[in-house]
């Protein structure tokens, strides 16, 4: 079968035979991502009932490339559902599409198959009996699980939004205005606004080719990070009072209580982004939010900069994520989770910068 690359060029599978397996994660030849877009390609064209689902708590590259999809298998006139545990947060109620997300426990009726956009496992999803269905697993994260009977997973795509795109290629769907939408969000919200290292010349390019479809980056942008209500602003503000740092300025963490969510009546999907305002500091190199979700749980955000592997640590914590933005949930008190992480972020701190740790600047 040949394939066309995401630039609209024909690529032949038998380009390359040679991939390479790797311990935890892999990182596949552009031949073997081509043979697992295939599989894909061929189950579209084959089978006509899908369902499609993404993690609990879905953020922008789960809902933009969900509802993508959705509208990419609505275009070949397949039978489609999106179904999640969790409803959209508020940010992404003005995706083409998200009105039609079916919030549900389990996956109550058959389907062809069920694609699972972004998960690292089977259980991520929250749904039960997801386990029962022909499932797959379309990740942009290495360190996947191969769950799926179909497994197709691009480590060098910035968002699975780019996947979707390359999809829209392989299967020959124009990308609608709605495509674009979903597909734009994934980008923008997966690359922090483009800032963040997975940005790549590619990103911009398909970037590029949405805008011309018709998304307007300063709607979307407002719709997602200018529509806040001012209980996030009044928990920010509680939660940056207990910022700390250790004593060589390079980690630095927050709580966040569950008296604090009462207080200022704020809800869950408020905290999204506070983990990011020590990354603001020039010395600061790992952060971590602790957010207490019910007594002595904590679901706990972690993000980095450059070569520092937060994903490692929420791994031994049994979460997972990228290099820079991952996360994990813990439990005991607050002193044992902080004596528990904050140490893992010194150490990462210091494997990226060859164990040389200089005091920050200043104060
Ligand atoms: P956040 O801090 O925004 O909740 O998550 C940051 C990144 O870590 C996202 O890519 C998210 O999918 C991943 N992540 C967060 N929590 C978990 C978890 O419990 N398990 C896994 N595997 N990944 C997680
Ligand atoms: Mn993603």
């Amino acid at each position: 079968m040949k394939l066309k690359d995401e630039g609209g060029r024909m690529k032949d599978e038998s380009d390359s035979l040679a991939f390479v397996l790797h311990p935890s994660s892999f990182i596949l030849h552009p031949w073997l991502r081509c043979l697992m877009l295939s599989q894909v390609v061929e189950l579209i064209e084959s089978k006509n009932c899908f369902g499609i689902t993404s993690h609990v708590r879905p953020d922008g590259d789960s809902l933009g490339s969900s509802l993508g999809l959705y509208w990419l298998l609505r275009a070949l006139e397949k039978d489609v559902e999106v179904i999640m545990r969790d409803g959209a947060p508020h940010a992404y109620r003005q995706l083409p599409g998200a009105e039609a997300i079916r919030v549900t426990p389990s996956v109550d009726r058959p389907y062809d198959a069920v694609f699972v956009i972004e998960c690292s496992d089977i259980d991520r999803p929250g749904l039960i009996d997801l386990e029962k269905q022909f499932v797959v697993n379309i990740d942009h994260h290495s360190t996947t699980e191969l769950f799926g009977a179909i497994n197709w997973i691009d480590p060098t795509a910035s968002a699975v939004g780019e996947m979707i795109y390359n999809l829209c290629k392989a299967t020959g769907v124009r990308v609608t205005e709605e495509i674009a939408e979903g597909v734009y969000t994934a980008l923008l919200t997966d690359t922090g606004s483009f800032h963040y290292s997975n940005t790549t010349e590619r990103t911009f390019k398909i970037a590029s080719e949405l805008v011309r479809t018709g998304v307007r980056p300063a709607r979307s942008a407002e719709a997602i990070f200018g529509s806040y209500h001012w209980p996030k602003i009044e928990l920010l503000g509680q939660v940056l009072a207990t910022a700390k740092r250790d004593d060589t300025g390079h980690v630095a963490w927050m709580r966040q209580t569950l008296a604090m969510q009462e207080l200022t009546k704020a809800c869950d999907e408020d905290a999204d982004g506070f983990v990011n305002y020590p990354l603001a500091v020039g010395e600061v190199q790992a952060a971590a939010l602790f957010k207490e979700c019910s007594p002595g749980l904590y679901r706990t955000s972690l993000r980095s900069k450059g070569t520092v592997n937060v994903a490692k640590v929420a791994e031994q914590f049994g979460g997972g994520g990228h290099r820079n933005a991952a996360g994990c949930t813990l439990a005991g008190s607050w002193d044992e989770i902080e004596q528990q992480i904050v140490p893992l972020l010194q150490d990462a701190v210091k494997r990226a910068n060859g164990s040389k740790s200089e005091p920050p600047a200043g104060d």
